[in-house]
């Protein structure tokens, strides 16, 4: 079956803002699906298992990743992540755009995968700064956590020139303007509907 839906990519070093601006857009743009992806991470507080991610042993992720059930995965910040292949399959042939919130090894993988075409989107913190000011703020890392984290922030910030968008939290409201833009546009090119088919003009008799 034709692929009808559109695929979205979000990358961003951890804490610049990427789950507050996409809650934010999900709100306002209607038809969007967030890919719950699975992890080896244990559960933050107040997140949900099947909403937030699905939180699976290393085994369970080991063999799901064996059978070639995931689209990309990858070890971030010493865990497992990986997008499920035929969930993303299944609603993209449905008509539905889906956002995927993973890393830049993902990214990176799902850009030379023939199979499926993406938009990619960078969320970069206005400064390293604010970063780790905003890791800190947020109060669900351990020190050690935090720490890995901005260290990987400055390779993961050198694979921005690959996506096809950057857009910089600073204000988070101009930030969340900006990626609504960006998906609004996105949906029409090429005269599409929003289900990613080629609008049909009927000629009047
Ligand atoms: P990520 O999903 O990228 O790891 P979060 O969305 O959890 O990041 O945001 C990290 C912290 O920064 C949170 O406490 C959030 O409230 C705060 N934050 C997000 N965007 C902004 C912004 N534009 N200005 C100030 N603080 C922000
Ligand atoms: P967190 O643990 O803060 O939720 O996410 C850490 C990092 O893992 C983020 O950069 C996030 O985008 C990434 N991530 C989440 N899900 C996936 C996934 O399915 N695949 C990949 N490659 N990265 C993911």
């Amino acid at each position: 079956m034709a692929v009808k839906g559109q695929l979205f990519i979000l990358s961003a070093p951890s804490g610049a803002g990427k789950t507050t601006l996409l809650k934010k857009v999900m709100a306002r743009v209607p038809g969007l699906a967030f890919s719950v992806s699975h992890t080896t991470r244990s559960p933050r507080s107040g997140e949900k298992n099947g909403v937030d991610y699905h939180f699976v042993s290393v085994q369970e992720f080991q063999a799901m990743r064996d059978q070639g059930l995931f689209l990309e995965w990858a070890e971030v910040h010493g865990n497992f992540y990986g997008t499920s292949r035929p969930a993303v399959m299944k609603q993209l042939e449905q008509g539905q755009d889906i956002i995927l919130d993973i890393d830049v090894q993902g990214a990176a993988i799902i850009a030379k995968d023939k199979t499926v075409a993406a938009v990619s989107v960078f969320i970069a913190p206005p400064t390293l700064l604010e970063l780790e000011r905003r890791l800190r703020g947020r109060g669900t890392d351990s020190q050690e956590t935090i720490e890995l984290r901005l260290k990987n922030a400055a390779w993961e910030m050198a694979a921005a020139p690959a996506y096809d968008y950057l857009v910089i939290n600073d204000s988070l409201e101009e930030a969340a303007s900006t990626l609504q833009a960006v998906i609004i546009a996105e949906r029409s090119r090429g005269h599409r509907l929003p289900t990613g088919e080629p609008i049909v003009l009927v000629k009047k008799t």
